[in-house]
């Protein structure tokens, strides 16, 4: 059951839904403009939210942002009637699927291919089990590296900061209120032979998304989370890149310095943590 939650004065979001791979949507509110975050991985799912929010009284968006390709983030554009903006890498990238087709004959095949992963595939055919209406639309504005917008008492700056998931990922911070929606940014890059971290792309995007004096993130396919749930998410990332570099990407002397590190056994998330930085630095390797 998806809810819309009010997380500060002028930030509202929908919560995500994992088995159709939904993610969080945003709207920042403004006196003279709402802004929306994200269309959402269907027509459905950016109806839904525009419905939700227009129930709690907010005003209807007049500008949707993007903050990467991912069909998640981007099939529901076609049902919004007012204009996108994105980065200029994300346009370009969005504007090589309008080819595709999207029956489950063609997403199979692509997943055979490797164009499309197997998750991805899976949740499309989940999210549209009964009409296919997936028209890739592209955003009407695009930007490069980064732009303000002032909504009317407050201000939105959307900044590219890149990393593993997506090279052309934005993120989306609140100036007056603090809330930076990071969207996917911090999370592994999926479309790769294997699910990877790189030690450089982790490391230059935690630095980069330090220059943030934010108190809550909110991670797409998560939830809004504190600045110290966030740093101790960081601290994982930045120890387990530093070691990976140290031991060249052997996972067993990683593994063990990590432990020695923080004294306790692993939980599941780090191991994944730790094998991701392996798959990086072997995919480094092979280039
Ligand atoms: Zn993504």
């Amino acid at each position: 059951m998806q809810t819309l939650k009010k997380l500060s004065e002028r930030f509202w979001y929908q919560t995500p839904v994992s088995e159709t791979d939904r993610p969080i949507l945003g709207a920042v509110v403004g006196n003279d403009l709402t802004l929306m975050i994200d269309a959402g991985n269907s027509e459905d799912h950016a109806t839904y939210f525009l419905e939700e929010l227009s129930k709690n009284g907010i005003p209807r968006p007049s500008l949707a942002v993007i903050t990467h390709w991912h069909w998640d983030h981007i099939f529901g554009l076609s049902a919004l009637d007012f204009p996108s903006i994105s980065s200029k890498e994300t346009k370009t990238k969005m504007k090589e699927l309008i080819p595709f087709d999207w029956t489950d004959e063609a997403l199979n095949d692509r997943v055979k291919k490797g164009i499309e992963i197997e998750f991805c595939a899976a949740a499309i055919k989940q999210e549209f089990q009964e009409h296919r209406d997936i028209h890739i639309k592209l955003p009407t504005v695009t930007f490069d590296k980064k732009v303000e917008i002032d909504l009317g008492g407050v201000t939105c700056i959307l900044l590219q900061v890149g990393g593993d998931h997506s090279s052309d990922s934005i993120v989306v911070y609140i100036k007056e209120e603090k809330p930076l929606f990071l969207s996917d940014c911090i999370y592994a890059n999926m479309y790769a032979p294997k699910n990877n971290y790189t030690v450089l792309n982790t490391l230059r995007l935690l630095d980069i998304l330090d220059t943030f004096d934010a108190e809550t993130y909110i991670l797409s396919h998560w939830k809004p989370v504190t600045k110290k749930e966030y740093q101790q998410e960081v601290n994982t990332l930045r120890s387990i890149a530093k070691l990976t570099e140290k031991f060249k990407g052997k996972k067993q002397a990683i593994t063990e310095a990590y432990i020695e590190q923080i004294s306790r056994e692993l939980n599941e998330d780090e191991l994944e943590t730790i094998e991701f930085f392996v798959n990086g630095y072997m995919l480094n390797q092979q280039d």
